[in-house]
């Protein structure tokens, strides 16, 4: 049997489709090897030795010793060196490499071959009696550690001691004398430790390192990684032995990691790192300076938008898929990960905790959006393109579906970001998000505070202008494409402050009593705010609000007309309806704007008023509702939270519990829970079509952006699927996928 494959000099036993045999790392080396890359001579154990390593209580196969002799022969003649040589010594790396990689789980020997005399001679060819010792005390240490399983704190309390007598604070501060003698410290803790010599003969060294390579994936990180993963222990791991090569040999040698490809999938490159930081304004102010940072905060209000917006990226701890932040980062291409519970922040010290990990301010963390991995340090990003081949794929994507695809967007970038991939039109408007910015988040205040109805109308004059002229600016980016506008939705007490300092703050700011802010925050706390007085119930209640917001629809629908751009179908959407009446209510309202506004431009435009479909009972009710709703947009956040009686903001806490229990298969804010949301979404498509035939309908929530709730979405019949501008390129593939 061959347990043993060479590869080197051009040339190769093994090829990359050997993977179960040679470990990806072996079957790969293999691959290079023989293709004519210039990889340092080696051989591979193959998998099979370690299966029978494990089947035969830690023995080899007899024939191994024969094997692993000659392929160290092809080694010592492709590299003109020779192991354990007092001249021109061999060093050897001795690496793991199982069929599935499992980085860092199992273990590795660096420098393999040194001892007193090959470290001599290795000090005489390089020049370099520092480079030398620093590599013999580091093979010493992690022999020690990895072989001989001697505790590394007492290689480090000696390094410490060493640093000390020279009086210096870094390791590369040494001198050769000092590693020189480091070195003999090692080996006499090493024989107080295990009461013997440390291993001077190369090869029990390289035998000893090999057993701990296939005694390693067995370690229980290793196993753990395995269960994670569905890695079946019976594949086993592969051993890399390999000529050493030096990163650190002077300043023509490197270490490092180098891709032949890009290694981007095209659209998944939501990496994206940054300084740590804990605080919207200090965001600001280090990306003034041109730093790249990461907003951290236990959760995110409307007066974060400035930090999200300067950040790279945002943190929270709590909160999930689709709570406020991870909206509004996504909305602005930003990765968020939300509701990172095992996360401990502590503003005070600035400073976040995980375990036994701490971060402090300005530290450098990434991480991704996707998985919802937080990595401590930079991993290299890419930003996402869509030319080339991925164009090319959109296109065929395009040819195929019949979903349309549009974007949740409200601002003129994201706006211009999601025509750029592809959006047909804005699905949601959500027009709170407009007031979130920097000085306009006062004007809110002010109405919120105002003390009368006449106070109100002032302060609705100053958001009318910034409404219509954001509205305006939206339309014409999208160019007659349809653009959905919904009425304010969330709970007025979300503007608001709750601590006295900023409640002081505000009533400076907006110019009123600090005692009316406080009167106001308590009428308008609520014990389940988001279940309180938000959606259609605020426009109920102050009817003017919505006349603003429809006002400056058509005002802006109108600007666009009469500066001689395609003028838009506006659509006007209703958010957290339960029942008819609230909606032909509003509609009236609506309507009643739409005539006046008409009257004063002197110019006809057509809108539509729908409703969002994202509560229970507006599902069962869609009959009665498409009576005056002229479309239709489930929003599948809602509608999750009030079907499943599960907070968006707090279920992160427990569902990874449930998704460990088997309760649920997958988050139900990330993909759409078909059995439950989805059939109360086949009842009001059927009886909202039944009573308007031909209803436009279309999905609005975070499951817009999901291929498995888009192949839902487009099976019960919708008609276009709305997502954060980011995800549009996803959804054009998943609908191509869905109608194929
Ligand atoms: C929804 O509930 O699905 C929705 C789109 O509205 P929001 O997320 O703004 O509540
Ligand atoms: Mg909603």
């Amino acid at each position: 049997v061959q347990w043993v494959y060479n590869f080197g000099a051009g040339a190769a036993d093994g090829r990359a489709e050997m993977k179960n045999l040679l470990g990806g790392k072996g079957a790969n080396l293999a691959e290079m090897a023989s293709i004519g890359l210039p990889v340092p001579p080696g051989f591979t154990l193959t998998t099979e030795v370690c299966t029978r390593f494990y089947e035969d209580k830690c023995t080899y196969p007899t024939e191994l010793k024969g094997q692993v002799a000659k392929a160290l022969a092809r080694v010592e003649e492709r590299s003109g060196q020779k192991f354990g040589d007092a001249t021109n010594p061999l060093l050897l790396s001795v690496r793991s490499g199982a069929r599935a990689s499992m980085p860092g789980m199992m273990d590795t020997v660096l420098n393999l071959g040194l001892n007193d005399w090959t470290v001599a001679a290795l000090a005489k060819r390089s020049g370099d009696r520092r480079f030398a010792y620093d590599s013999y005390r580091r093979f010493v240490q992690m022999y020690s550690d990895v072989v001989l399983g001697i505790e590394l704190s007492h290689f480090e309390k000696l390094l410490e001691r060493a640093k000390q007598r020279r009086g210096v604070k870094q390791d590369h501060e040494l001198v050769a004398e000092d590693l020189e003698k480091l070195v003999m410290d090692y080996k006499a803790r090493v024989h107080v430790e295990i009461g013997m010599d440390f291993p001077e003969d190369p090869h029990e060294q390289l035998w000893g390192a090999v057993g701990a390579v296939f005694n390693s994936w067995m370690n229980q990180r290793a196993k753990t990684y395995r269960q994670l993963h569905d890695i079946p222990e019976s594949w086993g791991t592969a051993v890399n032995v390999q000529a050493m090569v030096f990163g650190n040999m002077g300043s023509d040698c490197a270490t490092g990691v180098a891709f032949t490809r890009n290694p981007s999938n095209g659209a998944n490159d939501f990496y994206a790192a940054g300084k740590v930081v804990f605080s919207a304004d200090e965001a600001v102010r280090r990306a003034k300076d041109g730093e790249k940072v990461l907003l951290v905060r236990i959760e995110t209000s409307p007066d974060d938008i400035h930090g999200l917006h300067a950040a790279e990226g945002v943190l929270t701890t709590r909160g999930g898929m689709t709570s406020h932040a991870a909206v509004v980062a996504r909305g602005m291409g930003r990765p968020c990960v939300a509701g990172a519970g095992a996360v401990q922040v502590d503003y005070a010290a600035a400073r976040l905790s995980v375990g036994s990990v701490t971060v402090q301010e300005g530290q450098i963390l990434t991480i991704d959006g996707v998985t919802g991995e937080v990595i401590l340090g930079e991993v290299p990003t890419v930003p996402p393109q869509l030319s080339g081949a991925f164009g090319i794929i959109m296109a065929w994507a395009d040819e195929y579906r019949t979903l349309q695809v549009r974007a949740n967007a409200e601002t003129p970038n994201d706006a211009r970001q999601a025509k750029e991939f592809g959006a047909q039109g804005i699905g949601l408007v959500r027009t709170e998000h407009m007031f979130f910015d920097g000085g306009r988040i006062i004007a809110m205040r002010r109405m919120i505070l105002a003390a009368d109805e006449a106070d109100r109308k002032v302060a609705l004059e100053e958001l009318l202008t910034m409404q219509r002229e954001d509205i305006t600016e939206l339309f014409r980016i999208m160019d007659g494409r349809p653009v959905t506008v919904r009425l304010l939705d969330p709970p007025l007490h979300e503007f608001i402050p709750h601590t006295e300092a900023e409640m002081a703050q505000v009533a400076k700011a907006a110019g009123v009593p600090l005692n009316r802010v406080r009167r106001r925050a308590a009428e308008l706390q609520e014990a389940n705010p988001m279940l309180g007085h938000r959606g259609c119930r605020l426009a109920i209640t102050y009817p003017e609000i919505c006349e603003m917001q429809a006002r400056a629809i058509f005002e802006a629908a109108a600007a666009v007309g009469k500066a001689g751009g395609a003028v838009p179908v506006a659509e006007v959407m209703v958010p957290l309806v339960a029942t008819l009446q609230e909606l032909s209510i509003l509609k009236e309202v609506v309507e009643k704007t739409a005539a006046a506004v008409q009257k004063e431009q002197g110019m006809n435009f057509t809108y539509r008023v729908g409703t969002m479909i994202e509560l229970p009972r507006a599902c069962l009710q869609a009959g009665k509702l498409a009576e005056q709703a002229e479309f239709f947009s489930f929003g599948t956040n809602d509608l999750t939270q009030t079907t499943y009686g599960l907070s968006r903001d707090d279920a992160g806490a427990f569902l990874p519990e449930y998704k460990a229990k088997g309760i649920v298969e997958q988050d139900p804010f990330v993909s759409l829970d078909q059995e439950g949301v989805g059939e109360l979404i086949k009842v009001a498509v059927e009886r909202g079509r039944t009573a308007r035939d031909g209803m436009k309908m279309g999905i609005c929530g975070e499951h817009g952006g999901d291929p498995a709730s888009i192949e839902f979405c487009n099976k019960v019949g919708l008609d276009y699927v709305s997502c954060s501008p980011f995800r549009v390129p996803v959804a054009r593939l998943a609908a191509a996928q869905a109608a194929l």
